[in-house]
């Protein structure tokens, strides 16, 4: 008899989620994370003191509203506070700032361009449509065109009547998402450098791609599709960091009965007769279950953990084609005062909304070509935070944390190595920063640097992917993250997988662990009582 039912490996929050499905439906469930604190990627760290860091994610969208539902995710401490707006600094002296007031938005924008003031509401629909055309199939497990199973085909003929039923510009709008890059899609609705700019920079994050590069358009609708209370494309700060929403769901886990062990790393999945029936630890232990899933990404689980004797050729195959090419890095900060930005002084509301360095479409793929050269950015992308204004349980009275996210920082650097040049990465984006904000170094206290190489080492999301894979139109949807086995299932029977690198992909979704559990359920019976 097996000590668990099922196994998950790895304690982030699809991880946790899946267990808490499966717990919740009678099973007997064991959570691994090798680290000593949960939430892996979406995680709360005092790094200095009284300072917590959203170390690696910062801001929230994409956590499905069936999951904060299902889970009650807020009787369990979650509290998602909304985040007003997106403000732009320019070289200029200029600035762009939307915020979530239309009306205020529109003027701002007529600022810059009336015709755009004009197409910007227009836009914002048909992203809205989109988005509602992609909802359910985030829910749903990917039905691969190549099979003739029934329920697959059941599911792409739902598809297909779906997309026949949007009208015919939403239909065009949406091949386009699939195919134009950000730049181009955003060239047809708006003219002001500077709007667009700052737009495409959602079309980018976590790709080795640059704004002008074809497929980064889909990556705008993928950070389109989150909502807030039932609003789309909002984005919100999680109270205490986006730790706390791992936690709240480490709670609905326990309260399901899960147990969950930190600091226990896995080392190997055991196969016998081609079904995963445990886990070596990497004390020596060994636990055995009855079934696998793995939250973490397809390089760790097939490659180190389950090894290429229990897989097929082509299927290895693919697993080390799957790209990963992390691009971004962090720098997170302890602030004894807010920067001051020159084109809009003062300690404003603009403060209190993201705050982003991509002043051009040029700027932006320049940017890209330092990377595709194999050096970080000279001059960087950079989406800036500021929780402590909003939430100020994240540092001590009259201080402040801002979290930086910084693109792009290639994992292949083609000169040194990034534990060399990790600190003068760190002076170039403070640097960047002080082009806009001068006060900013004279007002930071402490400051956190996080490259890819870290992101590889200490939360072992290989190459240092934040998405664990790029979410590139050739690894979504079937594809993800491999061709034929994007079903949750993989090639070792009783093994499934369930992180970020499954459909529908990365960011602080949950969606990937909810439909992996559905899956497991589904493959070996839901009765609640019954050993899986
Ligand atoms: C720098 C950065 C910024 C981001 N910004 C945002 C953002 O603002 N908003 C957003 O929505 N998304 C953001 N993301 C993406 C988002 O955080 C991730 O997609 C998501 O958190 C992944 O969740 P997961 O549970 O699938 O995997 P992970 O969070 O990667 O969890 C996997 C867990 O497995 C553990 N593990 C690994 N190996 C082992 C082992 N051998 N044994 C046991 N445990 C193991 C890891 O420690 C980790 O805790 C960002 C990611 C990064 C890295």
């Amino acid at each position: 008899m097996s000590n668990f039912d099922v196994i998950v490996i790895g304690g982030g929050h699809n991880g946790l989620i899946n267990a808490a499905y499966l717990a919740r439906a009678g099973r007997k469930v064991l959570v691994l994370e090798r680290r000593h604190v949960l939430g892996g990627a979406a995680v709360t760290e005092e790094v200095f003191p009284g300072f917590k860091f959203s170390v690696c994610s910062y801001v929230v969208s994409l956590l499905r509203p069936e999951i904060i539902r299902e889970l009650d995710l807020p009787r369990h401490g979650l509290e998602i506070l909304p985040l007003d707006g997106t403000f732009t600094p320019m070289p200029n002296g200029d600035y762009l700032w939307r915020v979530n007031d239309h009306a205020r938005t529109r003027r701002e924008i007529a600022r810059h361009s009336r015709l755009d003031a004009e197409a910007y509401a227009e836009y914002g629909k048909a992203m809205v449509e989109m988005g509602r055309f992609v909802k359910p199939i985030l829910a749903m497990t990917p039905p691969d065109p190549t099979t003739l199973e029934p329920r697959g085909l059941k599911d792409l003929l739902f598809l297909a009547r779906r997309f026949q039923a949007l009208p015919d510009e939403d239909k065009y709008n949406q091949i386009q998402l699939m195919t134009m890059s950000a730049v181009d899609f955003l060239d047809q609705w708006f003219e002001t450098d500077v709007l667009k700019a700052t737009m495409s920079a959602s079309g980018i994050i976590g790709t080795f791609l640059g704004v002008r590069s074809p497929g980064t358009a889909y990556v705008l609708l993928h950070h389109y599709m989150g909502e807030i209370d039932g609003a789309f494309r909002s984005w919100g700060l999680s109270r205490g960091g986006t730790g706390a929403i791992s936690l709240a769901c480490a709670a609905a886990a326990k309260e399901a009965g899960v147990e969950i062990r930190t600091e226990t790393a896995v080392s190997r999945i055991i196969v016998k007769e081609g079904a995963a029936v445990g886990v070596v630890l990497e004390n020596g232990d060994y636990l055995t279950a009855n079934v696998v899933s793995s939250s973490v990404d397809p390089h760790q689980t097939f490659l180190k953990m389950v090894g290429t004797e229990h897989l097929p050729e082509e299927f290895t195959g693919d697993v080390r084609r799957f790209k990963f090419r992390g691009s971004s890095g962090k720098v997170n900060l302890a602030l004894e005062a807010l920067p001051d930005f020159t084109s809009l002084p003062g300690a404003g509301p603009h403060l209190r909304g993201a705050i982003s360095i991509s002043p051009s479409v040029d700027y932006m793929e320049r940017a890209y070509d330092d990377a595709k050269y194999g050096r970080y950015s000279r001059r960087p992308y950079i989406d800036m935070v500021i929780p402590s204004l909003t939430d100020p349980s994240v540092a001590p009275p009259g201080t402040h944390v801002m979290s930086c996210f910084v693109q792009y920082a290639p994992y292949h650097l083609k000169q040194g190595s990034w534990d060399e040049v990790k600190e003068s990465f760190g002076d170039t984006v403070i640097d960047t920063i002080a082009e806009y904000a001068p006060n900013i170094r004279n007002i930071i206290r402490h400051r956190q640097v996080v490259t890819p190489l870290d992101l590889e080492r200490e939360w072992g999301l290989t190459e240092g992917n934040i998405f664990q894979g790029e979410l590139t139109l050739e690894q979504l949807f079937f594809l993800r993250p491999a061709p034929g086995w994007a079903r949750y299932r993989t090639p070792v029977r009783n093994l499934y997988m369930c992180g970020s690198a499954t459909h529908p992909g990365g960011g602080i979704m949950g969606a990937p662990g909810r439909n992996a559990a559905m899956r497991i359920l589904k493959d070996v019976g839901a009765g609640a009582a019954a050993r899986v």
